[in-house]
């Protein structure tokens, strides 16, 4: 059996597969099992911040492979402290926890915030209000968390406690919230519910609202958090300080790790045994982050995320068949007539690597992307926007 067979015969059917199995690659370039050459504008969903086997990412992942590879969390870890330092001082806030993915980290901010609201106002006080179209992740809770009606099937029973309002409608939002709120949690550009870039008025009117009520925001930037915007966080374009933010996919660069941040007044509502992982804050996984972190958080580098996504944005702008962009950094939405799940399987067979969010293309590629490789993405788009 090749691969391909293999899989459908051994592994669930939890994904639509495109009809490629992937072999290897570098930067923001992959090769098939048979040698086809792909630019690559989905960096595994946002997760190869630094493209594919960068240098320095290979070299600080294996040494410390061959350094200690793992120990649990009942001992202390440079790889860990270091990083959570960083963290801290990048975004503000005063203390990490650390877990595998972006739906782990956001169950973390649920715990914490529901504990923080427990502590100081009782039982009753549970509720999380988040956002239609929003995308938190596939475990209960995070799937009960998820506003869309679509992810709320067959699982049953979900997780209580959370209500929905409309993105951007301050108005809603006052209706939704009553003495039983203790949080909002929003993404401030929507990855998986089509690339919506919340507004910034209303993003701040909401964090008003909720310092003033002392419900607390999280800030899910799973998806647009360590450079993706252009910022090392999505929430620093918005000019809000979030109670809990949480991280994954892009910070690991390639290895899984989620973190959820709190803010100072958060940072001991977590006592022992309140929460765990045991692969939580791996050595290994840690010195990647460290390494993509050291980075990404450079001013230059950043402003190349921004520079580049802006000459991504304008080429695309300028090919027919595209309606419009929506984008941030190099988060990027590409409006289009017709099926965006058809077009992007023929973006493939034509050598690119492309992803979808609702009827949009998106386009997450390495930060580490050059512009020959944005222009070469853009011309594989436009041959195949023709073609159909
Ligand atoms: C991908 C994603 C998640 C889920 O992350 P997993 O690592 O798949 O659990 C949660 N929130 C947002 C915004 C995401 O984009």
């Amino acid at each position: 059996m090749n691969t391909k067979e293999k899989d459908s015969k051994y592994i669930m059917h939890t994904y639509g597969r495109y009809d490629v199995a992937l072999k290897s690659g570098k930067g923001a370039v992959a090769y098939d099992e048979d040698g086809k050459k792909y630019i690559d504008v989905s960096s595994g969903i946002g997760v190869n911040s630094l493209g594919y086997c960068d240098e320095g990412w290979v070299k600080a992942v294996s040494e410390q492979a061959g350094t200690i590879q793992h120990m649990s969390n009942y001992f202390y870890s440079s790889q860990a402290s270091d990083l959570a330092e960083k963290l801290c001082a990048l975004s503000g806030l005063s203390k990490v926890c650390f877990g595998n993915s972006g739906a782990e980290a956001n169950e973390c901010a649920i715990k914490i915030a529901r504990k923080y609201s427990f502590d100081k106002y009782g039982a009753e006080r549970n509720e999380i209000i988040t956002l239609r179209d929003s995308f938190h992740g596939r475990t209960v809770t995070t799937l009960s968390a998820t506003g869309q009606d679509v992810f709320h099937n067959y699982f049953f029973p979900f997780t209580g406690g959370f209500k929905y309002v409309r993105a951007n409608d301050t108005d809603a939002l006052g209706e939704a919230v009553s003495d039983k709120t203790c949080a909002v949690m929003l993404e401030v550009i929507q990855g998986e519910g089509g690339v919506n870039i919340l507004d910034k008025d209303y993003v701040k009117a909401l964090a008003d609202f909720c310092a003033e009520k002392d419900i607390l925001v999280i800030c899910d930037e799973v998806q647009t958090g360590i450079g993706r915007t252009g910022r090392v966080f999505g929430f620093q374009n918005y000019g809000i300080s979030p109670d809990l933010v949480t991280c994954a996919k892009g910070l690991g660069g390639g290895l899984p790790i989620g973190v959820c941040l709190c803010s100072e007044k958060l940072k001991d509502v977590m006592g022992p045994s309140s929460h765990g992982s045991t692969f939580g804050a791996n050595p290994v996984v840690c010195a990647g982050a460290n390494y993509v972190l050291d980075t990404v958080s450079d001013e230059k580098f950043l402003g190349a995320v921004e520079e580049k996504g802006a000459y991504l944005e304008a080429r695309l702008r300028k090919i027919k068949e595209v309606k419009n962009v929506r984008r941030m950094g190099l988060m990027v939405g590409i409006e289009i007539d017709g099926n965006a799940h058809d077009i992007a399987v023929k973006c493939v067979e034509n050598g690119l690597l492309i992803i979808t969010a609702k009827d949009l293309l998106r386009m997450l590629p390495p930060l580490t992307v050059t512009k020959e490789e944005l222009d070469e993405a853009a011309a594989i788009l436009e041959k195949t926007l023709k073609e159909k």
